[in-house]
């Protein structure tokens, strides 16, 4: 079943640190039950080169990829199959938001202008009051309706009522990973037991598989104890589950941490055997050389949200010197409440120009840093690494699971194109987001969501904002 990718023997020479273009493609193809060929006038593979067709043609059998390649030999080798032409649009990978809190569309605008520990010493208490199962649902259709708006096709979430929320994204079409939230809020260690217990029988239920896997999301280094994440990282590891936790996002939280436990964020995730790959660590946004290297050594990912860092003033994660290390660094906005859209492409285009902007104290940066194809890198396919599913999402190549995001780059903020990586990122959005595919269903066409009703989403949003001023 898989179709063979673009090769060297036909690229075109491009200048130093920019895309590959293939305009010629090997010319052996097999039968594999194509059922349809979507053609656009840019192919962003995102491949282990980062390979740009130019007209190129990618051919989808179920929920797969079965091949891509220049569109006039696909087409060739495919007479009869459905053709999709999008004309001036720009196929990539779907994105991967690798943290958010969908749910938390609810509060939006409700906490703004203020750091983490004012955010949350807002929120909380809310949460406390209004949270409930048809809340979540409908509070994470909403999420998931904007995530697939903006070309995000997988997205890590952490939230309470989880089910809740996992029937809303399989409503919208959205690949929303999730699992038991945990915290040590309880009265005792009972409270941690049931719990604990009750994620075990909840990752009995959710086995991984078909470009998901379940998760265990103990919050914070500040919200669970050491031991208890060593209990986490165990039943995790159990079942193929992800662990995703809050990490160093704050100064502050790193102190308090230190002062409770005599050891920061990252030397108590250490300590827990929980720096190792299987683990996503949201933020890392305070980092000490030892703990970065600590981080690389042991293979965890990093959900890198620029957005929320810098609304809420935690500072600015040290995102070079990661993927410089090799640890693999998605991007994530955060919840809704804190960033405050689920707009991936624009975190992408944030991440890019922060980097380069902000260099050591007293130097003017660096443009060279984090490139428009970098970000595109970090928002697909390094994305899918940070959340181990790289063997089936993250890149369009053959084999892989069919979630493609078509972008309209035929538009006057956008055209000419020299390159569409640099287009996407720099002159782009999410409002020219057309079309989106998820294991090969389509989620949105000509920018409409395809199964939910987006007004009758937005009324329940207005509603929950009663259920919270009242
Ligand atoms: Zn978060």
């Amino acid at each position: 079943m898989m179709g063979r990718g673009p090769t060297d023997c036909c690229a075109v020479a491009a200048p130093p640190g920019t895309v590959r273009v293939v305009v010629s493609a090997p010319a052996t193809r097999r039968p594999d039950g194509a059922e349809l060929v979507v053609r656009a006038d840019w192919v962003l593979t995102v491949d282990d080169r980062d390979t740009v067709l130019v007209d190129g043609a990618v051919v989808l059998a179920g929920d797969r990829i079965v091949d891509v390649g220049v569109a006039a030999e696909v087409l060739e080798e495919r007479r009869g199959v459905p053709v999709e032409h999008l004309r001036g649009h720009a196929l990539l990978p779907g994105l991967v938001n690798t943290h958010t809190h969908l749910a938390m569309t609810m509060f939006r605008g409700l906490a703004d202008d203020r750091d983490l520990e004012r955010f949350l010493a807002t929120v909380v208490p809310v949460e406390a009051r209004v949270l409930s199962a048809a809340r979540v649902e409908a509070a994470t259709r909403a999420g998931a309706v904007e995530s697939v708006l903006a070309g995000v096709t997988t997205a890590l979430d952490m939230y309470f009522f989880v089910d809740a929320g996992l029937r809303a994204a399989a409503e919208v079409g959205l690949r929303m990973l999730a699992g038991p939230v945990m915290f040590d809020g309880g009265p005792g260690d009972l409270a941690w037991d049931r719990l604990l217990g009750w994620a075990e029988e909840w990752l009995d239920r959710h086995p991984a598989g078909g470009g998901w896997r379940p998760v265990l999301g103990p919050h914070a280094t500040y919200t669970v104890t050491p031991a208890q994440l060593a209990e986490v990282r165990d039943l995790a590891r159990g079942h193929g589950a992800l662990v995703h936790i809050h990490v160093a996002e704050t100064a502050a939280e790193c102190e308090t941490v230190a002062a409770r436990h005599g050891r920061r964020p990252v030397g108590i995730l250490e300590q827990s055997g929980l720096l190792e790959r299987g683990t996503v660590l949201a933020h890392a946004v305070h980092l000490h050389d030892a703990e970065l290297a600590a981080i690389a050594a042991g293979g965890a990912g990093v959900a890198h949200c620029p957005a929320s860092n810098l609304k809420l003033a935690s500072g600015l994660a040290r995102v070079p010197e990661l993927v410089a290390a090799g640890v693999p660094v998605g991007l994530g906005t955060d919840g809704p409440a804190s960033s405050n859209d689920l707009d991936l492409l624009a975190a992408a285009r944030l991440a890019a120009l922060v980097h380069k902007g902000i260099g050591a104290p007293g130097t003017g940066g660096d443009a060279t840093r984090l490139p428009a194809a970098a970000v595109i890198r970090m928002a697909t396919r390094e994305g899918a690494r940070v959340l181990g599913l790289e063997d089936q999402l993250g890149s369009i190549e053959a084999g892989k699971l069919a979630d493609l995001v078509a972008v309209d780059l035929d538009r006057p903020h956008t055209q000419p194109v020299y390159d569409p990586a640099s287009a996407i990122v720099y002159a782009s959005g999410r409002g020219d987001v057309r079309h989106v595919w998820v294991g090969g269903r389509r989620v949105v066409d000509r920018g409409r969501t395809v199964s939910v009703d987006e007004a009758r989403v937005t009324a329940e949003l207005r509603g929950l904002q009663r259920d919270v001023v009242g």
